[in-house]
C-alpha cells in the first residue's frame, strides 16, 4: 500500500469509529459511495482530491487530516517541490505545506491547477475562511456566484462556508497557496 493510501485508510477508519458511523451513514454524510469508502479503507483506491474534500466535509475535518499528520517541531521547513503529489487522476496537484494543527487552527497548501481544471466546492463548516495567493499563472475563483480572475500576485480572503469554485481555463498551470482557517472550537473530531 502506498504511504498516502495507508494514512488515508487508517484516518478514515478511526474517524468512522469515533463517529460511530456505518459505511452507509458515512456515504450519506459525505456524498461518496459506500463502495468507494470501503475501497479507501482497504487501501484499494487512490481517491481524487475532490473526493477527499467531500469526505473531509462530511466529517467536518480539515483536508490535510487525510494526507499527512502535522509536524511537531517549532521550526518546520517544507519544500513544495518535494511534497507535491497528484492523488489519483486528478488535475489538481497538492503539496501539504502545513497540515492542520488545532493549536494554530489552519492548514496551508500549495495547489496546482492543471489546464482545464474546474471544481465547485461544497460549503465548508461555518466560519471557515480561505486565503488564496496566486504564485504563478492565472486562475479564476467562483466567489458570490461570479468567476473572478486572479493573476500572479493577487490575494483574496473569502468566507468558504458558502459554495465556491476554482478553475484554470489557460494553457499553463496555475499555482497558488491556500491557507484554510478553521474557527475556534476547531474542526477537531469529537
Ligand atoms: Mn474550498
Amino acid at each position: 500500500m502506498q504511504p498516502i493510501n495507508q494514512y488515508l485508510s487508517s484516518t478514515l477508519k478511526s474517524l468512522r469509529a469515533e463517529h460511530g458511523w456505518s459505511l452507509e451513514r458515512a456515504a450519506k454524510e459525505t456524498g461518496v459511495s459506500k463502495a468507494m469508502l470501503g475501497q479507501i479503507e482497504r487501501g484499494e483506491s487512490s481517491p481524487t482530491i475532490a473526493t477527499l474534500w467531500k469526505i473531509a466535509g462530511g466529517f467536518s475535518v480539515p483536508l490535510s487530516l487525510f494526507i499527512e499528520p502535522p509536524s511537531a517541531p517549532n521550526v518546520v521547513v517544507r519544500v513544495a517541490d518535494e511534497l507535491r503529489q497528484q492523488p489519483a487522476e486528478d488535475d489538481m496537484l497538492v503539496a501539504p505545506l502545513f497540515s492542520y494543527d488545532p493549536e494554530f487552527g489552519f492548514e496551508m497548501f500549495e495547489l496546482t491547477l492543471l489546464p482545464g481544471y474546474e471544481r465547485y466546492s461544497e460549503p465548508h463548516k461555518t466560519g471557515v475562511t480561505e486565503h488564496v495567493v496566486v504564485l504563478d499563472g492565472e486562475m479564476e475563483l467562483l466567489l458570490d456566484g461570479q468567476w473572478v480572475t486572479m493573476t500572479k500576485g493577487s490575494a483574496v480572503r473569502f468566507a468558504a462556508d458558502v459554495s465556491h469554485g476554482y478553475r484554470n481555463l489557460n494553457a499553463a498551470p496555475a499555482i497558488f497557496h491556500n491557507l484554510i482557517h478553521y474557527p475556534k472550537p476547531a474542526a477537531e473530531s469529537p
